[in-house]
């Protein structure tokens, strides 16, 4: 059994805020809570029988976990710029996608570090009419191959968006969020646990999920902060602009709808407010 693993870290037990994740002095410890909770995952995966595992790290210069602590000689694609950004690497052989310390949506009412993609562009994104964050956006590629999401880990919010695109999921709920920058986190040790369990009940019942239910053709709708990365998007085909700072994007091909928002996300990098 081959298993997929997208790993962020703003869902991590015990993280809550941006110097734990980006550069700042609490980031070593930030990785290595991460870490376990992605061994975690593997770990539970393990048990449920499968030996194959590839971790795509997902999060920012994407070099956050450290190849060798890695377990079930698992390999890792690391490195920024992959044209299938944090879904990098899934592809029809894969038997379940995991995503792991994911966060809530930017328009989360409660959701420790929400962001969708990119916190200064996106402001709102809703998918085939649900609010989505970067698991429902994700999800169009595990569409596209057919592949289950059989596990996601962050806090409550990110739970909740999840089932709403995956009813199936098993959903590991490791800390709750109390606002963007506050929430109770289970001890560390206790939610490597949980995950580890989760992940092993998770592929004992893949066989009753199937891939993310979402219909096709499939219509993100996208609101940004500024009327100029609007403006930008409508350089993308297949791209409709809705209002000053809003697009409809629409593909009844999940993974080139998936492609849409990555360039959208690149080509919207090209605006910087203060320069
Ligand atoms: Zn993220």
């Amino acid at each position: 059994m081959k298993v997929f693993i997208s790993s962020d870290i703003e869902g991590t037990a015990g993280i809550v805020h941006w110097e734990q994740v980006l550069n700042g002095p609490e980031y070593e410890s930030g990785r290595t809570l991460l870490e376990n909770e992605v061994n975690a995952a593997i770990d539970g995966a393990a048990d449920a029988g499968a030996s194959e595992f590839l971790v795509n790290d997902a999060h920012y210069l994407m070099q956050n976990l450290r190849p060798e602590r890695l377990h079930g000689r698992a390999s890792l694609i690391s490195g920024k710029h992959k044209p299938l950004y944090m879904m990098e690497g899934l592809d029809a052989t894969f038997d379940a996608a995991f995503l792991v310390s994911y966060h809530g949506s930017i328009s989360a009412e409660h959701a420790v570090l929400s962001h969708t993609y990119n916190p200064s562009v996106v402001y709102h994104a809703e998918l085939n009419g649900h609010v989505v964050g970067e698991s429902g956006i994700n999800a169009l590629v595990a569409r596209h191959y057919d592949v289950p999401i059989a596990l996601i880990t962050g806090d409550d919010a990110t739970a909740e968006e999840m089932r709403r695109i995956a009813p199936d999921c098993e959903c590991v709920v490791v800390k709750r969020s109390i606002t963007r920058f506050a929430a109770e986190s289970l001890h560390p040790e206790v939610a490597c646990e949980r995950i580890r369990e989760g992940a092993a009940r998770a592929l004992a019942r893949l066989g009753q999920m199937s891939a993310p239910a979402i219909d096709l053709p499939a219509t993100l709708e996208v609101q940004l902060t500024t009327s100029d990365y609007a403006e930008l998007g409508t350089w993308l085909p297949n791209v409709e602009r809705t209002g000053p700072r809003s697009l409809r994007l629409t593909d009844d091909e999940p993974l080139r709808l998936y492609r849409a928002w990555v360039a959208l996300m690149a080509i919207t990098r090209a605006i910087r407010e203060q320069e």
